[in-house]
């Protein structure tokens, strides 16, 4: 006897389609997995035999083969818990072979046999649609990411019973539903930042350009109050990418049960004492900081503090805008396309330079510090913003600065005026070397004034370029047709080289 159901697993952020066979052999009573299950889908056969006794079915007194195929892909997660138990009742008759075959399952079981919900719904459902399914049984918890995929039907259950009746066509199980539709606003607005014109303007023309940013500035100066609001001033998010940002979240596990789809650009702030796997992925396959900061922000404060092979190896996502993971059997791509905000301290104490306060590091000390801001990353960051110490005064000031919603107005109009002149979505800072000074168009004077600064400074003509793309963002922030003098200067205001001591 056979029964055959269909469960999917989770490879990378998308979701591949499992056959879930089970044969029931004349032999001693055993269960065996085949197909490269994990140890914790291994574990499963005993959570599966237990919630089909508990849920008042019998469990086959055979050898119960279950296998699992395509048989190269690695099983991992809980999701395969509902599948083997549907194959096993269906391979012993007690749920209808034929329904079960066109419905894809995903839960984890207890062992009294209730539904939990499992990671990466929303790819699995997806994956059910696209495969051609009827529909697909989900945990109740699961629901609302469910109710996100349309074209199929997505049932939710809290037990196996309820599957089991469902499948025998004995009662109907709900339909997913979405849940409320919540505020796509972000709540940090840029209103309650008081000062710091010139960081504004930065977070401004990273938000309008796609530049990366580092904020420079001793503790308390609003670097990480500032950084916070930048998901707030960028583009409102389209529906493809809220789907992919929800697919991304909800293949990590972070949905809770009752969120629907991901409304606001995410903010990732992971502390320097963080791993390569934590950020770019790695362990389980589950996406890290860097996919989960996809289509949003990646803030690193204290950045010199961060491993050296951490900040190594986010160079490949800021310049592929994907992590790619290899493992036995192949390639795992996770999307990471995001903006890159980092903080500095401006010494290992953070008072260098203070007006009121000492600084207590030694010279060295400050020097080893500082040389944490060079290399391949800080490299790939267009602006560099200094940041001073904020006077309690105007801290406490009457007049309200001005709101998010005004300038994610004009961030979207400059954004709107790239896509027509670069293509489609290529923001400023994406475009290609030999693209940058016919698309910049600037004016004589302009790019006068640019070779000179470049001639004067002894830079390479790679940062001659990051300021020209700088100048275009801020030309287009003003709706000007040509780079002109004025925004080629603002864009060298806006790289504080950080190489000039200050008197202590
Ligand atoms: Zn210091």
């Amino acid at each position: 006897m056979s029964g055959l159901v269909h469960g999917a697993v989770l490879v990378g952020v998308e979701a591949v389609r499992v056959e879930v066979e089970v044969d029931l052999l004349r032999r001693l009573p055993s269960v065996a997995i085949v197909g490269l299950p994990s140890p914790s889908v291994r574990e499963a056969a005993e959570r599966v035999r237990s919630a089909i006794l508990a849920s008042g079915f019998d469990f086959p007194r055979n050898r119960v083969v279950i296998s699992l195929a395509p048989a190269d892909i690695r099983k991992d997660g809980t999701s395969f818990d509902l599948p083997m138990a549907m194959a096993i009742l269906a391979a012993s008759g007690v749920a209808d072979r034929g329904r079960a075959a066109v419905w894809l399952f995903a839960g984890e079981l207890t062992l009294a046999g209730e539904l939990r919900p499992v990671r990466g719904a929303l790819s699995i459902a997806c994956a059910a649609r696209d495969a051609g399914f009827v529909g697909v049984v989900l945990p109740e918890g699961n629901g609302a990411e469910g109710a996100l995929v349309h074209g199929l039907s997505v049932r939710v259950a809290r037990s196996l019973r309820e599957v089991v009746d469902f499948i025998n066509g004995a009662v109907e199980l709900p339909s997913a539903s979405a849940p409320p539709g919540g505020d796509a606003i972000a709540e940090l607005d840029l209103r309650d930042v008081q000062g710091q014109e010139e960081a504004r303007f930065a977070l401004e023309v990273a938000a309008a350009g796609g530049h990366n940013l580092i904020f420079e500035g001793p503790p308390g100066c609003g670097k990480t109050m500032l950084a916070a609001r930048l998901p707030g001033i960028l583009p409102s998010l389209s529906a493809a990418e809220a789907l992919e940002c929800t697919r991304i979240h909800s293949a990590a596990g972070l949905r809770a049960s009752q969120q629907g789809i991901v409304r606001v650009r995410p903010f990732r702030a992971p502390h320097h004492s963080v791993s390569t796997a934590a950020i770019i992925g790695g362990a389980n396959l589950h996406p890290g900081e860097a996919s989960l900061a996809h289509h949003g922000v990646l803030f690193l404060d204290e950045f010199p503090e961060f491993r050296r092979d951490v900040r190594e190896a986010l160079r490949a996502p800021l310049e592929d805008r994907v992590v790619v993971l290899s493992r036995a059997g192949g390639r795992v791509v996770f999307p990471a396309s995001f903006a890159l905000i980092a903080a500095s301290n401006p010494c290992p104490c953070g008072y260098h330079g203070h007006p009121t306060r000492a600084c207590v590091c030694s010279p060295s000390a400050r020097q080893r510090y500082r040389a944490h801001l060079s290399g391949p990353i800080v490299d790939r960051i267009d602006l560099r913003v200094l940041l001073a110490p904020v006077e309690p005064a105007r801290l406490f000031g009457e007049s309200l600065a001005e709101a998010s919603a005004a300038v994610r107005a004009r961030v979207e109009a400059a954004r709107s005026a790239q896509s027509a002149r670069n293509g489609a979505g290529c923001t400023n800072a994406s475009l290609a070397a030999d693209l940058v000074v016919p698309l910049a168009d600037p004016t004589g004077p302009a790019l006068r004034a640019l070779v000179n600064h470049v001639e004067a400074s002894g830079t390479s003509a790679r940062v001659g370029r990051r300021i020209l793309r700088v100048s275009r963002t801020i030309a287009d922030l003003e709706s000007a047709v040509r780079v002109d003098v004025r925004h080629v200067c603002q864009a060298i205001a806006l790289r504080f080289d950080g190489e000039e001591e200050v008197a202590p």
